[in-house]
């Protein structure tokens, strides 16, 4: 069994925990908070150690009663790797303290690729990272832009790819962030970073995108154009996608034709925090005009990452060298649909 700790029990950290608790071939041996709340106490009383990242903050989880087993530093000793899930920016800076104490790294999509030096994405670039010391997994939108845009590419060649991204404004926890009531172009530039983002994992991609803020928290939703190099028929782009893992064709037709009613459904799964692992693409969106093929697919930004996180502990670890048999594993183990 892998060692795992887990920098920042947040929005993504909490959801890698369990994730890595359910597999059989890695621990987690301990979890990081810096702030004394609910999260906090949620993974004492869930049975994870847990280690305080500002040692210097140790009186205020003792004032609140929060049982920790130790600081960060004393964790460090006991990993084979962290899976740093700290807020944007603060992981590039922990890279550097990874490296003197000797362990490898995994970082989140705010992070920026130019200061980890290597990315991730379980289906474009698995073998890419074998054995790499530090690695982050690309964002809640890249991620799900790979996960069609990859076997799309593999079936007929994609010659240029546009894409709308219709991000949710905040997750659904965060109070303060907006908008409340606006359309907010982010940026107000074209392209926005996502294309590039993208190339940092599907390397040769010709890819385009633009980004919205809208008042949502749910999903991220995005629109794609694709021309195709071979030609190829809808029939054959719901084949591929229909095989796919973590893609789940989705009927506007049968009460599913929004964000909200796909989440419902991923509520009546009944999975943790009703989390949707699987990017959803909607059936009838998919069309095929002038050879450019049209689709659209909404994006559960809390937890899409989760899986790829875990085959990419399995990729730095070189626990196992087939990718579709990690993806395989992570899946059944966190009972992603086939
Ligand atoms: P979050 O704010 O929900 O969680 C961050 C956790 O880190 C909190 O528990 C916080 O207490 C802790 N923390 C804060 N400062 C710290 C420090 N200096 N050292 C150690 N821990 C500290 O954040 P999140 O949404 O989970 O985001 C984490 C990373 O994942 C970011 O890079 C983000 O861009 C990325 N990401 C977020 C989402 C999403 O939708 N939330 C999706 C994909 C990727």
């Amino acid at each position: 069994m892998k060692a795992v700790g887990i920098n920042g029990y947040g929005t993504i950290g909490k959801r890698v925990a369990d994730a890595v608790s359910c597999q059989d071939d890695m621990q987690i041996v301990g979890v990081t908070k810096r702030t004394p709340d609910f999260e906090a106490r949620m993974a004492v009383d869930k049975g994870y150690p847990l280690y305080i990242s500002a040692p210097d903050r140790e009186e205020l989880f003792e004032e609140v009663d929060i049982t920790v087993t130790g600081t960060i530093d004393e964790l460090y000793d006991k990993i084979d790797i962290m899976v740093d899930c700290t807020p944007e920016g603060i992981g590039a800076k922990n890279k550097k303290i990874y490296q003197e104490k000797g362990i490898k790294g995994i970082f989140q999509g705010g992070e920026k690729h130019d200061q980890i030096g290597k990315s991730f994405n379980s289906f474009a670039n698995y073998l890419d990272n074998w054995g790499a010391d530090f690695v982050r997994v690309v964002s809640c939108n890249t991620t799900g832009l790979c996960r069609t845009l990859k076997p799309i590419n593999d079936l007929c060649g994609i010659k240029n790819a546009r894409a709308v991204l219709v991000r949710r404004g905040a997750d659904p926890s965060q109070v303060k962030k907006g908008p409340i009531n606006a359309i907010i172009p982010n940026p107000p530039t074209v392209p926005s970073h996502h294309g590039p983002d993208v190339q940092t994992v599907m390397y040769d991609l010709n890819i385009t995108t633009m980004a919205l803020l809208v008042p949502t928290t749910l999903m991220h939703q995005h629109n794609l154009m694709l021309e195709l190099e071979k030609p190829a028929s809808v029939d054959d782009v719901i084949d591929l996608l229909e095989a796919t893992p973590r893609v789940l064709l989705v009927k506007a037709g049968e009460g599913l034709g929004s964000t909200a009613e796909i989440m419902e459904c991923a509520r009546d799964l009944g999975r943790p925090r009703s989390d949707l692992f699987e990017i959803a693409v909607w059936k009838e969106s998919l069309n095929i005009k002038d050879g450019e093929l049209f689709y659209m697919q909404a994006i559960h930004q809390e937890s899409d990452v989760v899986p790829e996180n875990v085959d990419c502990i399995r990729s730095m670890l070189e626990m196992e060298e087939d990718p579709d048999k990690s993806i395989e594993k992570t899946n059944k183990n966190m009972e992603i649909l086939e």
